[in-house]
């Protein structure tokens, strides 16, 4: 085969495909080369076959008869339409010509001689058997039986009855035994022992428009036909003696077209078939194919185009040209199919990448395979899990997905090769796209929190808050009644007290002892503790401190008179200031003990100076008392003590007088 365009650059595979480039961008390859060698005759318009002699070929056609010699055409032997031939012996051959003569010729390399030649319409088929020295001739007219000699002219069959068979005949076969089988008209014949032809089969199974094109028989002595209009094109018949025991029906599947138009059985017990699709072979086991991809040179195989030749090769004729397949045997060599990935691109990024941000890019992928041998016949199938349901076919190898679901998706691809019945095992691309930032955990829990937990919250704060205020609020108001509690009782104490000596004042001594003396009425009248005494205490010259310290010396000496009177007081006694330096002092009880704890209590005062701010001063105290009772108004008691304590005052100071009348009134029980 010859390319036109400059090539830059070849090298070969180790699966022996020549790889050349014209350019610095793409490679091609140059299919089949080694296993293929292509003879497309410019000068030729129509080949139709190639007969195989040792050392050199002679190529029919449309044109004439050409010899072959190292793939190079020579020219023209013969003119003429030479459709097939059949070898003889030596370098002899039948071959029809024009659709009217049978020739019998001899070649030598580049030159001929035919020394036989039979008028015969359209020949067909040819067989020659060779323990009767028959050729067997299938022809439009029919079946034809020519002897050796010279002189012998082709003779008609005929049938059980004797009658000439002249029905239009098909193709033809011998098979082992050296017995002639044909279709006539669409039925199976066959010649029995006794010369007459006898039919074998007039129904195909399920076909029964079949017209059969070619037959052979095979080395295990089956029957092989192919034909036209049937859904399954290649019937198998398997013979048990003459009688057919089984018919397989072989479809498309397995040999690529339901037009079959020749077959052949080579040496090596393998079944070639040519069809309308390419080339099928069988070698018992499993069906290859070959098609225009593989490096044919047309899809397209004539009938008899297909001839085995003295090496073993096969010589295919089809529509362009003549294909020669030098090493039939690798096509059954054992082949894997290796996917790659040549390129994975998402947008601009390439993959794989361990973890590609989110993207809406495309995914593009280019896929290869790395079986250079089977890269045109091969395609793909790929499936993105979670995407895809079924698988999705590609031929080109190309990969698009609009875009990839976020997360971690896997595409499976594998390699398909019809032809040779071949599937890869699968590779996967594992894509690990990282989901958007809105769909994360953290979002998702986010928007779970505002729609849900939020309004929760802030029901649970602001409850919270307005708790809290509330205990603020009882806290405050606690605080305040406790702070009014505490001024209430100031100023009642205030209003009770004395502010200088923190005595009772005058009114709260009054009124203590009123209720003393009504406590007192309701007691027995023989009891001792029924009665009071009632002292008024004035301090001695107290003008002349003032006078000589000051007034605020004057005041330090009364508080100090104040504190030590509480200091001294007893629980039940009451002491009042009554004015100015004057003391009002109740005791409950005897008199005489009365009389006696007023003199202690005075003697507190003038026993001990006093400390003020200009050093110690000493005071003395002067009182009156007076009995009480519950019978007697307690002011006149009050009189009568003043009275003593004016006495006590005229007597000298510093003493204490009892009233005149207390001390007279001998009825008072002590
Ligand atoms: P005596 O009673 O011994 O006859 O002499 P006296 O100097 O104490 O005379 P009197 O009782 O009449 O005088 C009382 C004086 O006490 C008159 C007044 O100036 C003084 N005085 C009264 N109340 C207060 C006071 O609250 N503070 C001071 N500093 N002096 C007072
Ligand atoms: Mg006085
Ligand atoms: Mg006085």
């Amino acid at each position: 085969m010859s390319r036109e365009q400059d090539i830059l650059f070849a090298f070969i595979d180790r699966n022996r495909q020549v790889w050349t480039a014209q350019d610095l961008v793409e490679l091609d390859k140059l299919v089949g080369w080694g296993d293929l060698e292509n003879l497309e005759p410019q000068h030729i318009r129509y080949v139709w076959s190639v007969l195989p002699f040792s050392g050199y070929q002679l190529l029919f056609s449309g044109q004439g008869m050409y010899p072959v010699d190292k793939h190079v055409i020579g020219s023209a032997l013969r003119g003429g339409n030479y459709y097939f031939a059949l070898k003889d012996s030596g370098h002899s051959f039948w071959a029809p010509v024009d659709d009217q003569l049978l020739l019998h010729c001899e070649v030598e390399r580049t030159s001929s001689h035919c020394d036989r030649q039979i008028a015969l319409d359209r020949v067909v088929a040819l067989a020659l058997s060779r323990r009767s020295h028959l050729l067997w001739i299938a022809s439009d007219a029919g079946i034809y039986s020519l002897g050796e000699a010279v002189e012998a002219q082709p003779k008609p069959i005929h049938g059980r009855d004797g009658k000439t068979v002249s029905q239009m005949a098909r193709t033809l076969a011998l098979r082992a035994d050296d017995t002639p089988w044909a279709v006539i008209g669409t039925s199976l014949y066959r010649r029995d022992a006794d010369g007459a032809w006898v039919s074998v089969l007039t129904e195909w199974p399920n076909a029964k428009d079949f017209i059969p094109m070619a037959m052979t028989f095979s080395s295990r002595d089956d029957l092989w036909i192919g034909g036209i209009r049937a859904k399954n094109g290649l019937m198998h018949l398997v013979l048990d003696g003459n009688r057919i025991s089984r018919i397989e029906q072989i479809g498309a599947d397995r040999v690529g077209s339901e037009l079959i138009f020749s077959l052949l059985w080579d040496k090596r017990h393998r079944l070639w078939v040519g069809t309308e699709n390419g080339l099928a072979v069988y070698n018992g086991l499993e069906w290859i194919r070959m098609t225009r991809d593989d490096g044919l040179l047309s899809s397209n195989i004539n009938q008899q185009g297909l001839s085995e030749d003295e090496d073993g090769s096969i010589w295919v004729a089809t529509s362009r040209g003549v294909s020669h397949l030098l090493h039939p045997e690798r096509l059954f060599e054992r082949q894997t199919l290796d996917p790659v990935f040549i390129r994975v691109a998402l947008g601009d990024h390439l993959l794989p990448e361990k973890a590609v941000p989110f993207s809406r890019d495309p995914l593009m992928v280019t896929l290869g395979t790395l079986n250079t041998a089977l890269a045109n016949t091969t395609y793909f199938r790929y499936r993105l899990e979670g995407v895809d349901q079924n698988w999705i076919t590609t031929t080109t190898g190309e990969i698009r997905y609009n875009f990839v679901p976020p997360g971690h998706s896997r595409l499976v691809v594998q390699a398909l090769n019809d032809n040779r019945n071949l599937i890869s095992p699968p590779i996967t691309l594992e894509i690990r796209m990282q989901r958007p930032w809105w769909t994360t955990w953290p979002l998702i829990m986010l928007y779970t929190m505002s729609v849900v937990a939020l309004p929760y919250a802030f029901t649970h704060l602001r409850f919270r808050y307005l708790l809290k205020r509330q205990h603020r609020l009882e806290a405050l108001v606690n605080e305040r009644t406790i702070e009014m509690r505490a001024a209430q009782h100031a100023l009642e104490q205030q209003a009770r007290q004395d502010g200088l000596t923190r005595l009772m004042n005058r009114r709260t001594a009054e009124a203590s002892v009123s209720r003393l003396l009504e406590r007192l009425s309701r007691l027995d009248v023989r009891s001792s503790t029924r009665f009071a005494t009632l002292a008024l205490l004035d301090v001695d010259h107290f003008k002349s401190i003032n006078d000589t310290f000051g007034h605020v010396i004057g005041d330090e000496i009364l508080a100090g008179i104040g504190a030590r009177l509480l200091r001294a007081k007893y629980q039940e006694e009451i002491i009042g200031r009554y004015g100015g330096e004057e003391f009002l002092i109740v005791i409950q009880g005897d008199f005489v003990a009365a009389r006696a704890r007023i003199a202690t209590l005075l003697g507190t005062l003038s026993d001990v100076p006093f400390e003020t701010k200009i050093g110690t001063l000493s005071v003395g105290c002067s009182a009156g008392i007076a009995r009480m009772s519950p019978e007697e108004a307690w002011s006149d008691a009050l009189e009568r003590a003043d009275q003593a304590l004016y006495k006590a005052k005229i007597a000298g100071r510093g003493r204490i007088v009892v009233s005149e009348r207390d001390l007279d009134d001998e009825g008072y029980p002590d």
